[in-house]
């Protein structure tokens, strides 16, 4: 975690996370902790419509008898004094990456995971955390659903926190099935076209989404208004390393929707399939571009 602490200031970004070092993956290392689930006797489902996964089976009553992240949150605390995130699963991303036995009722489930991450995010919180994310890339698929109880059950999980909160929608990291699937989507992906005016209604402060090399028509942005923009500004599913020019240019094609202020260049999703040393590139890249868009703005006041 240090080391990946130092990666980021080195590179010049402002809002730390832990790199994700302290988990394997980004739903099932949450849910791992909690009760209720059987890891043991995995079952294969269709994650997200588009990949077999063998997936933990919910097989009673979900609960939460002690905190997940708090204690790597602490630690992440004591390594930098700049603002901090941490990364939690969103409700919905949740029951997708599951075999339910046990509620049989997709809204159900995800209320019960709203209230355990409700609780510890506040913790986080309390451990000094500035910004608490919840990871939806479900939200990209079962749009309807997000309408019916997906965007409660978000709420749900981030309210009345003393911190910044933040939804991720993105068209998943750089794996085989992500990449096919994202090339059946068409010329024009316009899944945030339902979901982000529900989000602009929400109490959510922040939206990451996926602006580099991505077919999301750019006017969509500018149905989040009134919201902060974080936006993926580096491809993941790629190990060519984007120039500073390249990231400033996708940077001044979101400030045609957003505020600076209200802007956060951002990678599209997390770089786990990359190799570090892309990786390190890549941060390098996002900062650099971020710096030149930054100088632009003092100069032209
Ligand atoms: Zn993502």
């Amino acid at each position: 975690m240090r080391l990946a602490v130092a990666d980021q200031v080195e590179a010049g970004i402002d809002i730390i996370t832990d790199g994700e070092q302290t988990r394997r993956h980004f739903v099932t290392s949450f849910i791992d902790g909690l009760d209720g689930v059987d890891f043991e006797h995995r079952t294969t489902v269709k994650i997200r419509q588009r990949y077999d996964a063998a997936v933990p089976r919910v097989v009673g009553d979900v609960s939460r008898s002690h905190p997940i992240y708090v204690e790597d949150a602490r630690h992440l605390r004591t390594l930098t004094d700049q603002p901090l995130k941490y990364q939690l699963p969103g409700p919905m991303t949740m029951v997708d990456t599951l075999a339910d036995e046990h509620y049989r009722d997709r809204e159900t489930l995800a209320m019960a995971f709203a209230e355990i991450l409700n609780n510890e995010a506040r913790e986080l919180v309390a451990a000094g955390i500035d910004v608490i994310q919840f990871d939806e890339p479900a939200f990209n698929v079962y749009m309807d659903d997000v309408a019916a109880w997906g965007m409660t059950a978000l709420e749900r999980a981030a309210a009345d926190l003393d911190a910044k909160t933040a939804v991720h929608i993105c068209y998943g990291y750089g794996i085989t099935a992500n990449i096919e699937w994202k090339h059946g989507l068409g010329e024009q992906w316009r899944q945030y076209e339902s979901t982000f005016p529900l989000i602009a209604a929400s109490s959510i402060d922040q939206v990451s989404l996926e602006l580099a090399n991505s077919h999301v028509p750019i006017e969509l942005v500018g149905l989040l208004e009134g919201k902060e923009v974080m936006a993926g500004v580096i491809d993941v599913a790629t190990d060519h390393i984007e120039t500073p020019d390249e990231v400033a240019a996708t940077i001044r094609r979101a400030m045609e929707y957003v505020a600076p202020e209200h802007l956060f260049p951002c990678t599209n999703c997390g770089m786990v399939p990359l190799s570090s040393d892309v990786s390190r590139a890549k941060l390098a890249a996002l900062g650099a571009g971020a710096a030149i868009v930054r100088a632009e703005l003092s100069t032209t006041g």
